[in-house]
């Protein structure tokens, strides 16, 4: 901590990360600002995924179980930070996915047997949270991992050779977008929109943000406190404070599609394939549905500082390609010999966004840092904080933890 009267802080990104950190420091009394170069909240990463509430079972590759725990941890919390911070109250039932299944290919990396010892670890981790009085996603019910007799029956393809019924589910991110959205007007939090961030520098009595707005013009802002949220901005923002990454990272960009299913066709199972080929297929309650099926939808992978400028246009422009359109189709071919059912989908779109993880494998490797997330979280460098989100489940987490170590504002300013 620095000596002086702290009041003032700068959120850096508005995705579900920096939102998450403005509402929660908004809250511990500090004066926040937010900016982003994108004109309204919550239009990148955060909104493309599918918002599951990881517990952990994806992660069953990972000997040890840090991520696991870490997942435990932040789904377990999500709720109740979010309830704390948003002004109206969430519908969390309406909220949620179909349950997930996870479907195990002939083609995976680790055997049905370990993967049910893995899963039972998990629902005993869940299990002692909710006993704890925590929650997921509003809910303080859980039931325990169930192997389906015959994945036949719940419409899946004789490819799928073993299929366990979680009750992990995904939080639709568009309903959080807009409730987001709603508690900075109405906590008079500022966003100012359209700034490219360029660089931080510790001054004698703080921090000053230096940034550019679409027309050039650049501009500074000052505050006690900087929190960099920028995700795949991040590291580079990390560079101009002579902080350099800790490790190799890669980015990868990753496409999302959705779309709603034909009248009169059959809702397809809400599913995750692990541990090898990977994809997951997300049913809604408002009929839609969201896949993306890795192999297909991973389209491209770079090292480096930040993701390279050939990526903007996937991530910025709201038109489809010919391109992607192809992406889409060849995406929803491949998890229908999987699900016959996704056959009478309807493709409505087709969105990138980015991973960011450390480590240069993939995720078919069985060595590849996707399948250990757990050196993400909140680095502290004396007033200015970088967090390295890793999952959406995590952000309110790693939030609450921003707003812990910067503590309760004084509200006297330095004169
Ligand atoms: C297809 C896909 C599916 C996923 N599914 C899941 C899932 O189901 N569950 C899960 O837990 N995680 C999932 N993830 C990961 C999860 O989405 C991310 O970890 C999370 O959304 C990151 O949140 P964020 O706020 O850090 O990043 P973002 O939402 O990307 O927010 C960062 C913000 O910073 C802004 N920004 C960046 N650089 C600059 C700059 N220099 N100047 C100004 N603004 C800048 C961007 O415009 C953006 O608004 C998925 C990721 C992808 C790509």
């Amino acid at each position: 901590m620095i000596g002086h009267a702290r009041s003032s802080a700068l959120v850096l990104g508005a995705g579900i990360q920096g939102l998450c950190t403005a509402l929660a420091l908004d809250r511990a009394g500090w004066e926040v600002v937010l900016l982003d170069r994108a004109p309204e909240p919550m239009l990148r990463t955060s909104l493309r995924g599918e918002g599951k509430l990881h517990l952990g079972y994806v992660y069953g590759n990972e000997p040890d179980r840090t991520t696991a725990r870490l997942m435990v941890d932040g789904a377990l919390s999500f709720s109740e930070h979010l309830d704390q911070w948003l002004p109206e109250k969430v519908p969390w039932a309406a909220l949620r996915s179909d349950p997930f299944v996870y479907a195990v290919l002939a083609a995976t990396m680790v055997s049905p047997e370990t993967l049910a010892g893995h899963y039972r670890w998990v629902d005993e981790a869940v299990a002692r949270g909710i006993a704890a009085g925590m929650t997921y996603a509003g809910a303080r019910t859980f039931s325990v991992t169930a192997r389906l007799a015959c994945p036949g029956d719940h419409g899946y393809s004789g490819d799928v050779i073993a299929a366990y019924q979680t009750s992990e589910i995904a939080v639709d991110p568009r309903w959080l977008r807009s409730a987001f959205i709603g508690a900075l007007r109405s906590r008079a939090i500022p966003f100012l929109a359209g700034c490219v961030i360029r660089s931080v520098a510790r001054t004698p009595h703080g921090f000053a943000v230096t940034a550019t707005r679409e027309t050039g013009e650049s501009f500074t802002r000052r505050a006690d406190a900087v929190i960099n949220c920028l995700w795949d901005g991040r590291l580079a923002i990390d560079a101009t404070m002579d902080i350099p990454p800790p490790r190799t990272c890669f980015y990868r960009l990753k496409y999302a599609v959705r779309g709603r299913m034909k009248p009169a066709t059959a809702r397809p199972t809400t599913t995750t394939f692990a541990l090898g080929p990977f994809g997951d297929v997300v049913c809604w309650a408002d009929g839609s549905v969201y896949l993306s099926w890795y192999p297909v939808c991973l389209a491209g992978v770079s090292g480096g500082l930040e993701p390279p400028c050939s990526w903007r246009p996937a991530l910025d422009h709201p038109e489809t390609t010919a391109a992607e359109h192809d992406l889409a189709r060849r995406s929803l071919a491949a998890l229908a010999e999987r699900i016959p059912a996704l056959r009478g989908l309807q493709v409505d779109s087709v969105k990138a966004g980015v991973v960011v993880a450390w480590g240069e494998n993939d995720i078919d490797q069985p060595q590849s840092e996707l399948h250990q997330r757990h050196a993400i979280g909140v680095h502290d460098h004396d007033g200015y904080l970088s967090i390295d989100t890793g999952k959406f489940t995590t952000a309110p987490l790693f939030a609450a933890q921003v707003a812990d170590r910067l503590g309760t504002a004084r509200h006297h300013r330095r004169s």
